[in-house]
């Protein structure tokens, strides 16, 4: 640790938030790290991240409560931390009885459904391509788990009793789901964009005659980061990890572009 460093001392355990910030321009004096004018990103913008040793800075960390392992819980600092942003945006537009759809229960979705359930009395309804991952979203709290191919629309019509989804968590972000939002969403609902890599293709008039939005989600507040500190030490939320040293970087790096890593990878230096 540096001179300055007076909150965290050397050999403590603790989480980085996944850039370093100013604190002294308008965006950070308002919470929005991730807007910070004068924002540093490790493996972006600077070197590090797959290495022994990260450099950030004293406002990035967060000490660790005794008793959460470090490995366990370090994917939470870039998924975890941008699926719980997602869902506290949610959470605020959420009544008990309303229903939130989370599309894609992959390494972000599975974190989503259970920040949802933790955190709303919503009714949490699923949609996955894969039988596992609808299987592992009612294990982690959605009441109904759909597969996209059926007649979503519909189905979600007669769960709603013909309201529709007062919220939309869209982990994948691909032209099919985006377009699933006009669809199925409440009047007034929320679209939330997560994941990404398609379109939005919508004519304005469905925005306007339904009052609904999409909204965009980019990786979250380091107070956010902290709540869900809190939320995995009160065991609300489970990770699924595998662990690798980092000498099998290039490996692992090539198995994820594969698709072949069950849940997130974790490395260990
Ligand atoms: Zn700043």
């Amino acid at each position: 640790t540096g001179e300055e460093v007076t909150t965290v001392s050397e050999g403590q355990q603790v989480i980085c938030h996944p850039v370093m910030t100013c604190g002294t321009c308008r965006p950070c004096r308002q919470g929005e790290d991730m807007y910070c004018e004068n924002v540093a990103f490790p493996g972006l913008t600077h070197d590090g991240g797959f290495a022994e040793y990260l450099g950030t800075n004293e406002r990035a960390v967060i000490p660790l409560p005794d008793g959460v392992d470090p490995a366990e819980i370090a994917p939470h600092a870039d998924a975890g931390i941008t699926a719980y942003h997602a869902v506290k945006k949610a959470v605020a537009e959420l009544n008990p009885g309303d229903t939130a759809v989370v599309i894609g229960v992959g390494g972000l979705g599975h974190i989503g459904v259970q920040c949802l359930d933790a955190m709303s009395a919503a009714d949490i309804v699923a949609l996955d391509l894969k039988e596992s991952a609808r299987e592992l979203a009612r294990e982690l709290g959605a009441r109904h788990a759909l597969d996209p191919t059926d007649d979503v629309r519909s189905e979600i019509d007669a769960l709603t009793d013909g309201t529709g989804a007062a919220q939309i968590l869209d982990f994948v972000g691909a032209d099919e789901t985006t377009a699933l939002g006009p669809d199925i969403a409440a009047a007034g609902g929320d679209h939330h964009v997560v994941g990404y890599g398609g379109h939005v293709h919508e004519p304005a008039q469905t925005l306007v005659d339904g009052e609904m939005a999409y909204r965009g989600t980019l990786v979250g507040r380091y107070t956010e980061l902290q709540e869900l500190v809190a939320l995995v030490e009160r065991r609300e939320v489970d990770l699924r990890t595998s662990r690798y040293d980092l000498s099998e970087i290039n490996a692992v790096a090539e198995r994820l572009e594969h698709g072949d890593i069950e849940g997130r990878a974790v490395i260990t230096p």
